[in-house]
Parts: C-alpha cells; structure tokens; sequence
C-alpha cells in the first residue's frame, strides 16, 4: 500500500463539535483547510494519515467578526480576504499587507487562516505580522477552546503547540497599536517564492509621555521557527542608532537553515538586510510623526554636529 492509498476515509463534519470528536475518535486523522501543503504532501508520498477531516462546511469557520479589542478571524478565512478585507485593513494594516505577500494568488485564494499556521513551517509570511500584533490563536478540541499567544505557538523545527485533538478554530488580532510598521520580504528565486528572509517591524511608543518606543520584530525563515525579538529604545533615537540596534539583537537570534534557495551565510547577511530595511522604515515613519524625522546618512553624531551648525547660523 503507498502512503496515498493509505488515505481511505474523506470526513466532511458540519460542526465544530463533529470535527474535534473525529479528531479524537480516528486512528491518524489529518485536518483538511484550503489543502494547499496537503496536496503536495499528498502527491509526494509523504502523507500518512488514515482519514482526512476536511473543515470547509463547518458554518462559521469563515467569518471575521468585530471583538472588544480587534478582530477574530475564524480558521478558514483565506489569506486572500486577509489581504482584501476592510476590516482587517483598517484594524491591523501590517496583517493585511503580510498576507498580500503569500505565495501568488491562487494560493492565496484557497490556504486558510488556520492551516497556515498549523503548517508550521519556519518561512511563513504570516507570522511575522501575527508575532509583533502579539495575536492569540485559538485552538478547540472536544474538551472546549483555549487561546495561545502566538508567541508560545511555534515551538519547533515544523512543530507547533496544538495538542493531540485539537484544532485552530481561529486567531484573535488585536489592533495595531501604531500605525508605523513595515514588512520587507526577500526571496533568492522568484518574487512568489518562499521567503529566503522576511521581516515584520512595529514601533510603538509607550508610556504616559511616549519617551520610549518598543521596536517589535517578527522574523521568518531565519531560524528553524518565527522568532519574536523586542527592543525598547528611547524615542529620540536617531534612525541610524535604532536600525543598529535592531540588526545587533537580530543578530544573535538569527540561525537560518541552508537549503537549495542559498547557504546559511547568504540567508544571514540577506536577514540583516531585511531587518534593517524593515526597521528603518517603521522607525523613519515614527520620527516622522513625531517631527524628529531625519535621514540615515552618517551618524547620529556626525547628524548631531550639522543641526548644532545650523542652530549656530
Ligand atoms: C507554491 C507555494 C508557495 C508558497 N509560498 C509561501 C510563502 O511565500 N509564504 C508563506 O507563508 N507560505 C507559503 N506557502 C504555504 C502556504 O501558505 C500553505 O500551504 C498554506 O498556508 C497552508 O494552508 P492550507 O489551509 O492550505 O492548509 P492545509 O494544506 O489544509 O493544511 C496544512 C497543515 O495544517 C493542518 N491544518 C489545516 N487546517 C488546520 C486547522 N484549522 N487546525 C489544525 N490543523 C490544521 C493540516 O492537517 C496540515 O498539516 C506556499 C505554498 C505553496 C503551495
């Protein structure tokens, strides 16, 4: 028997509750969202599950509904809708242009919200945006529904906290804190691939007079899981200082895996990159907001000593 033939049983449940009860009562069920990775599984000869239990009928399970502090985005919402969707542009920007950035659009027009990150994989795009909004997933299993902070989420090489019977039922996103974020993805064979490097950056100031700002970083495809990095670094830090600063702390979390799209040195120096260009841009439109905008062009001392001349003039 191949691996594919070992797939006999297709379950199509209509509720929740029928899901997490296949989910326990199979021998080795394996969940079906948009189906985009298990296809390919499939295909390769890699799949070993006994009966697949698709999600797409269970009422619900698409909606992205208004909660208290943001939005909670049922499992099978695509990452189509996440790029699209009003509500999600206007409540957590840096999520919608994240999901924009998946594969091409016939993938992301059928992968879902929740067997994203179920797959595990460490080069997803989502994450990055998901870690620095400090999002929670929901997950539900015959015993009743828990929310994990997405930052205890990825635990692992492929692995993930979702325990034997349960599901992703949803994913609970705050909104966005502050507007100046940014995203830069970089991809060594084409621009649909996977990541080689990609970085989400927030800045958020904090405190009652805002004189510090916590710079959050999401990183993808940089070490054997998303990693989540946050520095807290005095407002008026000049741009040049904040974007060393960032590459410094990256810098030691960073610890990429070589594979056919380069080597472990190439995805280092190109995750420097990204999270410099990432940083530079969320921390230039937080200066700009505040007025204390100013370019990246020599050090903020050498900057220090031209605004001193031009005070003197
Ligand atoms: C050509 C190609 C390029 C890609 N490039 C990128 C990229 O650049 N960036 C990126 O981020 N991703 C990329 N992907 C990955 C893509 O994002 C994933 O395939 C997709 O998100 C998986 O979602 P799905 O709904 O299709 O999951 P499925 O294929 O249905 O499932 C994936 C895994 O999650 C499990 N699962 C599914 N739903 C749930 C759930 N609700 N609860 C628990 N477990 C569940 C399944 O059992 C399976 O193990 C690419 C994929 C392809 C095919």
């Amino acid at each position: 028997m191949t691996s594919t033939e070992s797939v006999t049983r297709l379950h199509r449940p209509d509720s929740l509750d029928e899901a997490c009860r296949l989910l326990t009562a199979l021998d080795m069920p394996m969940i079906y969202g948009g189906g985009t990775a298990v296809q390919i599984l499939l295909k390769q000869g890699v799949l070993f599950a006994s009966d697949l239990v698709d999600l797409s009928r269970i009422a619900g399970l698409d909606r992205i509904d208004a909660t208290e502090n943001g939005i909670r985005v049922g499992a099978m919402v695509t990452l189509r809708r996440m790029e699209t969707d009003a509500q999600v542009h206007r409540t957590a920007p840096l999520a919608a242009r994240v999901y924009g950035h998946v594969a091409n659009p016939r993938v992301r027009n059928t992968a879902s919200v929740g067997g994203n990150l179920a797959h595990g994989d460490y080069r997803l795009d989502p994450p990055t945006a998901l870690l620095v909004l400090d999002a929670q997933v929901e997950l539900t299993s015959t015993a009743g529904s828990r929310k994990l902070p997405i930052r205890e989420f990825f635990t692992g090489f492929q692995q993930t906290a979702i325990a034997h019977g349960e599901l992703v039922s949803a994913v609970h996103v705050p909104r966005q804190p502050s507007p100046h974020s940014a995203f830069v993805k970089l991809s060594s064979l084409s621009v649909n691939d996977w990541p080689c490097a990609s970085a989400a950056a927030l800045v958020v100031p904090v405190g009652r007079r805002r004189d510090n700002s916590e710079l959050r970083l999401g990183l993808g495809a940089l070490a054997s899981r998303p990693e989540f990095l946050s520095l807290t670094l005095p407002s008026d830090t000049g741009l040049h200082d904040a974007v060393d600063a960032a590459a410094r702390a990256a810098a030691e979390v960073i610890d990429p895996i070589p594979d056919i799209r380069g080597s472990a040195d190439f995805k280092r120096r190109l995750g420097l990159v990204a999270v410099r260009d990432a940083v530079r841009q969320a921390w230039e439109s937080a200066q700009r907001a505040t007025g204390d905008h100013d370019s990246e062009e020599g050090s903020d001392a050498q900057r220090a000593s031209r605004r001193r001349w031009w005070r003197g003039r």
